[in-house]
């Protein structure tokens, strides 16, 4: 069993050394308990948060733990009676090769249904983030302009092609010509603007000339920068992602933006509203049934980025915080 352990917390980015590989015993599972085998683990920017010792929503990976993360895994041996050798899971067994459980948290899926990966992705916890986040607090109505940014990846890209389903016109913010063309051309997206270019905020005005309404927030630091000074009066601000800022040691840079901000709250009715997905978790059965129906409909669309073995996991995550993963990113564990 091959796993990889916090070595490290890291100062600012992480670097491959807060990361260790250990070998050890595979598991046997005792009564009660069944063993499962990863296929696919989900890399996530929230596991930056966990490397880390300070105070959050969750509480960090302990040194020399194995890393938290969402896996699809087969199970192996099972000595449990709701489950059968073979049967495919979801699970939130970790950045490792093989994992006990004793059913605790685990989904079963269909293999028939959806490709085994999706589970990590457009139907797992990115796609009901931008689900949750952008139809609950975003509301968006018809004719409204949605903006969003990382809108190459799972979060990103659900919010803007659901916007569209609700009427609404959906501006995406991406890192780069490759990732702006996929956005706009396969996605469906309304317009599309780089935010490595740079006249991005002058752009990024000329792609929203009624303003903005809603605004998915996945990024903070520039993007928002550019984006705040465009929103409407009664914009609604659902704060998902911070990502620019996940690998910063503070202080921020530049002057206090407190004050312009609260201004603007106030004098435009701004609502924000920062979300943990798994507080809408009564939404998650509407969620599976739409989201199914509306990829078989050909209405949403994805994209994987599948890294091959679990030891190039650290590289690949270190590339995520820099936006080099293009679309969700995966490791592919083992094949079967
Ligand atoms: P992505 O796969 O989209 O990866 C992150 C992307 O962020 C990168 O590819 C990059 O895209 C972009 N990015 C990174 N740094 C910057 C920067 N400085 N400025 C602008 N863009 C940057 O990630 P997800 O879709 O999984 O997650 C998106 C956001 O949603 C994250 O902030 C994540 O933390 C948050 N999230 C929140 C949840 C919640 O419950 N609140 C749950 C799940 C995710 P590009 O090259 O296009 O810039």
């Amino acid at each position: 069993n091959r796993r990889i352990v916090l070595a490290s917390r890291p100062e600012g980015r992480p670097t491959p050394a807060d990361f260790r590989i250990e070998d050890v015993a595979a598991p046997e599972p005792r009564e009660g308990e069944l063993l499962l085998k990863v296929l696919y683990l989900s890399l996530d920017p929230y596991m930056r948060g966990r490397m880390s010792a300070a105070k959050s929503y969750a509480p960090p990976v302990e040194l020399g733990a194995v890393m938290v993360g969402g896996t699809v895994a087969r199970v192996v041996r099972s000595r449990h009676p709701d489950y059968a050798e073979g049967d495919f899971v979801f699970s939130y067994s970790g950045w490792q090769s093989y994992a006990l459980s004793k059913g605790e948290g685990l989904r079963k899926l269909d293999p028939a249904a959806a490709p085994l990966s999706t589970a990590l992705g457009v139907l797992g916890m990115p796609g009901f983030t931008a689900y949750a986040g952008l139809l609950t607090i975003g509301r968006p109505q018809p004719g409204e302009t949605v903006v969003v940014a990382a809108a190459s990846g799972p979060v990103g890209a659900t919010v803007g092609q659901l916007a569209r389903i609700k009427g609404a016109r959906a501006v995406g913010i991406a890192g780069g010509p490759e990732k702006c063309a996929y956005v706009r051309d396969t996605l469906g997206f309304d317009a599309v603007v780089d935010h490595r270019a740079p006249d991005f905020a002058e752009r990024l005005k000329e792609a929203c000339p009624k303003g903005v309404d809603v605004y998915f927030e996945n990024v903070g630091g520039a993007v928002w920068d550019a984006v705040f000074p465009l929103f409407n009066e009664f914009a609604r601000i659902p704060v998902c992602g911070l990502i620019a800022q996940y690998n910063s040691t503070g202080p921020f840079e530049g002057p206090d933006r407190l004050p312009i901000v609260m201004r603007d709250v106030l004098s435009k009715s701004l609502t924000l509203r920062g979300f943990i997905q798994r507080e809408f978790v009564s939404q998650l059965p509407d969620f599976y049934r739409d989201m199914s129906a509306w990829i078989r409909e050909g209405r949403v669309r994805y994209r994987e980025d599948i890294v091959e073995g679990l030891d190039r996991a650290p590289e690949a995550f270190i590339g995520l915080l820099d936006g080099r993963n293009f679309g969700k990113l995966v490791v592919k564990v083992d094949e079967s």
